[in-house]
């Protein structure tokens, strides 16, 4: 008897060679093969008279072999096999590349079932390569319906389906079952085996949607869990509450004066730190709503109680643009503010972790890996997590771990909405900005082709001439295999040498070395340069409001949600903007889609139709959100299943007792698993 566990070189007709493709694909026990899900599925179930099979659409039909199979020799490496088949509505050709070895097994005068799509020319209808059966033996290919699996080079999808099979014949009865009986009974939940089973051979389309529907519930209810017992395991935490200094005090600092929004959110997070436990918070508001003065505020209020802030920033840019942004306006309030980047020499690294140490910071700005790693604090009392869609769930799990449970607020630009958001990040209370800075403008945005181009560098020209400033962001750092992507050293060259040899241009990509970066993003915030040529790693934060114009070359590369993000770029100060979207991409579906960007500036707005448009895949990639990605269900089209799985985790978890349960730990390992996955997201 197999065990779940047992390597897949336990099956037969996989040796050495084929174990180590199937790891490649990260299979490597007979759990993790059955655990492979089909991609979809082939309809080879419904059997169609011949007559009525259209073109390009694959059947399955059942018919007699008219003709003896002839093999024609048209060249070197090319033989046509061709016969002719027939049932009672009419007669076909087929035709079969480079497989002679089917003129033997296809027998004049014997009846098969064949599946393949016609197609047709001049010459008449055809079937080109079909799959085949004799009609006597079981339908291994066709007559059911076929699962269809990710491949890769060296596994074809029978293999994989024939291994899959021989997996779940092995194993299946030993395999866990993770969801509580009474909810698999209330949400009429197959059991595990009858899913797995059905989900890679379904018999009928009714029990794959039942499999499916089991499946996708059990993977929101283990991640709905997980999150719920993260979120418990801290808010059940106790802590002394903050004493709340005079607001006024705080506001009476600022160059400007709070939004009603940024008031709000302020009263959240003062109402959550002075309460007695620890603070769990999101704080969701669009570019330029003002998230990080909000951020400033919890920061003194921890200060002012003799503890210390973390601020940890996705990148090495922005971390070092709230630094200075921070000291500027909590110094004059006692806040000392300090900071710490990959760039500094190994020595003040040291200084400043001495520093930190011994408590001669109170606000500590740094990049994810800097703060979490080596660092040791002397009170940390709050964590603030900048753009916290850069940061896995996991991380976020690992960093309320630092210190003695600090405070922990998160902050996102990611416009999605309401409803979606308080579902994903079930495990934090929600404050959302949802309202501009006053004088803010919509940023006019144009899609515009090749054929504007000299026009555009006029427009440049003349943003420049009126003292403000332009982005110039490409898709690509320097040219690569796809020439129609432009890259932005390429580009920045040619900008300086031939369109604006008396304007200053400079270029800031990813693999250029912090410091560099750094400086060069300096200079351009302090308006040394006119013309800055980045890749996206502008994308998120920086903040230089003289800045008027952003220009996206092929702007069709990029999603819309990062285009919005980059428009959010300019705008930041008083003057009128704007944004250029290039593309000579004349797909219909991606006009549509930048085309919603120049409609409107509202980035929840944005986010429905980017989720409309490209559906929940792209959208809530892993890299977007943090979040485990889902095998089977989807966030847009599982909806209500999401729901139900989160109600029943919700009473699952708070019904004590329960997870403890010896028969739940099949589950608590699943969700250890999960989250444990939940890998670090890199810097574009
Ligand atoms: P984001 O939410 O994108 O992080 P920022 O915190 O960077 O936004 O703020 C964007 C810009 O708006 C900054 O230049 C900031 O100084 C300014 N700002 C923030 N709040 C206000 C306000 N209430 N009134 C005017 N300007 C503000
Ligand atoms: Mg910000």
């Amino acid at each position: 008897m197999a065990r779940l566990f047992d390597s897949v070189r336990y099956l037969k007709g996989v040796g050495e060679a084929r174990a180590r493709t199937f790891a490649s694909l990260g299979i490597e026990t007979l759990y993790d093969l059955i655990s492979y899900f089909p991609r979809t599925y082939e309809d080879r179930s419904k059997i169609v008279p011949i007559a009525e099979l259209q073109v390009d659409e694959p059947a399955c039909f059942r018919a007699f072999v008219t003709s003896q199979p002839r093999t024609h020799h048209i060249r070197k490496g090319l033989d046509l096999t061709k016969l002719t088949v027939a049932d009672e509505t009419a007669r076909l050709n087929l035709t079969f590349f480079n497989q002679s070895y089917v003129a033997g097994n296809l027998e004049y005068s014997r009846e098969y079932y064949f599946y393949g799509s016609l197609n047709g020319d001049y010459m008449g209808y055809q079937i080109t390569n079909p799959i085949f059966e004799p009609v006597e033996q079981p339908g291994v290919l066709t007559r059911r319906i076929m699962p269809i699996y990710p491949l890769t080079a060296g596994l074809h999808n029978n293999l994989i389906s024939r291994t899959v099979q021989q997996a779940l014949d092995a194993c299946l009865e030993e395999l866990p079952e993770v969801m509580p009986l009474q909810l698999r009974e209330r949400y009429g939940l197959c059991d595990a085996p009858t899913a797995y089973r059905n989900i890679h051979a379904p018999a009928s389309f009714e029990a794959l949607a039942a499999a499916r529907h089991r499946l996708i519930f059990e993977e929101f209810f283990i991640f709905s869990v997980g999150l719920s017992l993260l979120r418990s395991g801290r808010s059940r935490k106790q802590r002394q509450g903050y004493r709340l200094p005079p607001m006024a005090e705080f506001e009476a600092a600022l160059p400007f004066s709070l939004t009603g929004a940024q008031r709000r959110a302020i009263d959240e997070i003062a109402g959550d730190l002075s309460g007695g436990s620890v603070m769990n918070r999101l704080v969701q508001g669009d570019v330029g709503s003002g998230k990080t003065v909000v951020a400033a505020a919890a920061a003194w209020i921890t200060a002012k109680n003799g503890q210390q802030t973390a601020l940890m920033a996705p990148t090495e840019i922005l971390a070092e643009q709230h630094a200075k942004g921070l000291e500027a306006l909590l110094g004059p309030l006692g806040v000392r503010v300090a900071l710490l980047t990959g760039s500094m020499t190994p020595a003040q690294k040291r200084n400043v972790r001495a520093a930190i140490a011994a408590h001669e910071a109170d606000l500590i700005v740094g990049t994810h890996a800097l703060i979490s790693e080596a660092t040791d604090f002397s009170e940390l009392g709050l964590v603030v997590a900048d753009e916290q869609h850069r940061f896995g769930v996991a991380q976020r799990a690992a960093l309320a771990e630092k210190g003695d449970d600090p405070h922990l607020l998160v902050m996102s630009a990611t416009p999605i909405p309401r409803t979606l958001a308080l579902i994903l990040y079930g495990d934090l209370e929600l404050s959302v900005i949802d309202e501009l800075p006053p004088g803010r403008q919509n940023i006019d945005t144009f899609l515009v082709g090749e054929d504007k181009r000299a026009r555009i560098n006029a427009f440049i020209r003349r943003q420049v001439a009126e003292g403000h400033q332009v982005y110039i962001v490409c898709p690509a750092v320097e040219e690569g295999e796809d020439e129609s992507l432009r890259s932005a050293e390429a580009w920045a060259e040619t900008l300086q040498m031939a369109v604006f040899p008396d304007l200053r241009v400079a270029l800031l990509h990813g693999r250029m070395k912090a410091a560099q970066k750094e400086q060069t993003m300096a200079a351009f915030a302090r308006g040394e340069y006119d013309i800055l040529v980045a890749t996206t790693v502008i994308e998120v934060g920086v903040d230089v409001p003289n800045a008027t114009l952003m220009v996206v070359e092929n702007a069709d590369r990029f999603g819309l949600s990062q285009l919005h993000q980059l428009r959010g770029r300019v705008g930041r100060g008083s003057d009128k903007s704007y944004c250029l979207l290039f593309s000579s991409n004349r797909n219909p579906e991606t006009l549509t889609r930048l085309k919603a960007l120049c409609k409107t500036n509202d980035g929840f707005e944005i986010s429905r139709q980017d989720l409309a448009l490209r559906g929940p895949g792209d959208f809530f990639g892993t890299r977007q959100h943090g979040l485990p990605a889902f095998k089977v269900g989807s966030l847009e089209l599982d909806l209500q299943t999401l729901q139900d799985a989160q109600s029943a985790a919700a009473e699952f978890v708070s019904s004590e007792e329960l997870p403890k349960r010896p028969e739940y730990q099949p589950l608590m390992e699943r969700i250890q698993a999960l989250f444990a996955s939940g890998a670090p997201r890199g810097e574009a």
